[in-house]
């Protein structure tokens, strides 16, 4: 096994838009950054079609073009991109180790772990078929492409009452599926939930296909876990939101977590519990999950890196 070294004074783990913003901002702030995307170069965003929602983009762009544009800006102030993932961390002393791909050891002044959370999904293949052709795990970023149409969203949790609501505003009628027969979402969701006409709730029903015409979702087969009975609920869209696992494995024991696995960061900050670690986007941020607030988190975590190191190098006499 080879075991080669390298010193950075700042690692970039994930190539989402809180890794290439951070990226851009270190990179210009000429500390050098390293970048080691992951095994999904780009993010979540590379499993989307339109996103019409990121500023600057007035007639939109597709996912994977936006994060092209954001690792060419990323490249173009001087990040050194490596595809790769990170297999071992070692926060236990200064400078920080990190293992790559198994191999190969670096040490880092500060990292920046920008390592996302993945949607959790339901395992149909029929789910991976539509996907960005009516299935989607974010009615934030796609309810907009079924207006006045009829959609179904399956989940019982506070992101699924959020989004159905969300959809509510939006679409038609919105088929919420609900495997049990009560939800897990919190009581004011749930009010708000059965206080909207145009959403109906199924209870005890699974998600048996996601039926389509080979190129859009044209409807939902369902079955009742009481009854047994299956049926077809028509709608154009299918939405998932059966919550999101954030990466982090791979930091479990050496950074503070919440019970669900996402990074505790310090309020109004990315530090997290050691010093020269930061955390940015999605894997400190189980509420927002916008491509916009982990590209605005991703700013934080480069300039709260550049501070924590020009505070290292010029210490302030107490
Ligand atoms: P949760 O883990 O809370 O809920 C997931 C839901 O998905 C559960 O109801 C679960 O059903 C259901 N589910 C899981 N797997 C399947 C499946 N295979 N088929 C059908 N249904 C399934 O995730 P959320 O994303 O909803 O919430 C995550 C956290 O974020 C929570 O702590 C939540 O409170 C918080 N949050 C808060 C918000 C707010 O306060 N505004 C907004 C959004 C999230 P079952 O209940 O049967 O297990």
């Amino acid at each position: 096994m080879s075991q080669e070294n390298e010193h950075v004074q700042c690692l970039i783990i994930g190539s989402g838009p809180a890794g290439y913003t951070a990226a851009i901002y270190a990179a210009r702030a000429d500390l050098k950054p390293i970048m080691y995307t992951g095994m999904q170069a780009g993010g979540q965003l590379t499993q989307t079609t339109d996103v019409e929602n990121f500023p600057g983009y007035p007639q939109g762009i597709m996912g994977p073009e936006m994060m092209e544009d954001f690792r060419k800006q990323a490249e173009r102030f001087g990040t050194d991109i490596r595809f790769g993932y990170i297999s071992s961390v070692d926060f236990s002393s200064t400078p920080h180790k990190i293992v790559v791909d198994e191999i190969k050891t670096i040490t880092a002044d500060t990292v920046i772990i920008a390592t996302g959370a993945t949607a959790k999904w339901l395992g149909l293949p029929s789910e991976q078929q539509y996907n960005g052709f009516g299935v989607s795990a974010c009615a934030v970023c796609d309810g907009f492409f079924f207006k006045g149409q009829d959609v179904a969203i399956v989940g019982a949790g506070d992101t699924a009452a959020e989004e159905a609501t969300y959809l509510a505003k939006l679409c038609k009628t919105v088929h919420l599926l609900v495997r049990r027969d009560e939800f897990r979402a919190s009581k004011t969701m749930v009010a708000r939930v059965l206080a909207t006409p145009n959403i109906v709730v199924h209870y005890n029903t699974e998600t048996q296909e996601i039926l389509g015409n080979g190129k859009n979702v044209t409807a939902v087969k369902v079955i009742n876990n009481q009854s047994n009975e299956v049926s077809e609920i028509a709608v154009e869209g299918f939405f998932v939101a059966i919550g999101h696992k954030p990466n982090t494995d791979i930091f479990k024991g050496q950074l503070d977590m919440d019970e669900t696995g996402y990074l505790n960061t310090k309020p109004g900050s990315t530090l997290t519990n050691i010093e020269g670690v930061f955390a940015c986007g999605d894997v400190q941020d189980m509420y927002y999950r916008q491509a916009v607030t982990a590209a605005g988190s991703g700013c934080m975590a480069a300039l709260d890196a550049e501070r924590y190191l020009a505070a290292k190098e010029h210490p302030v006499e107490a």
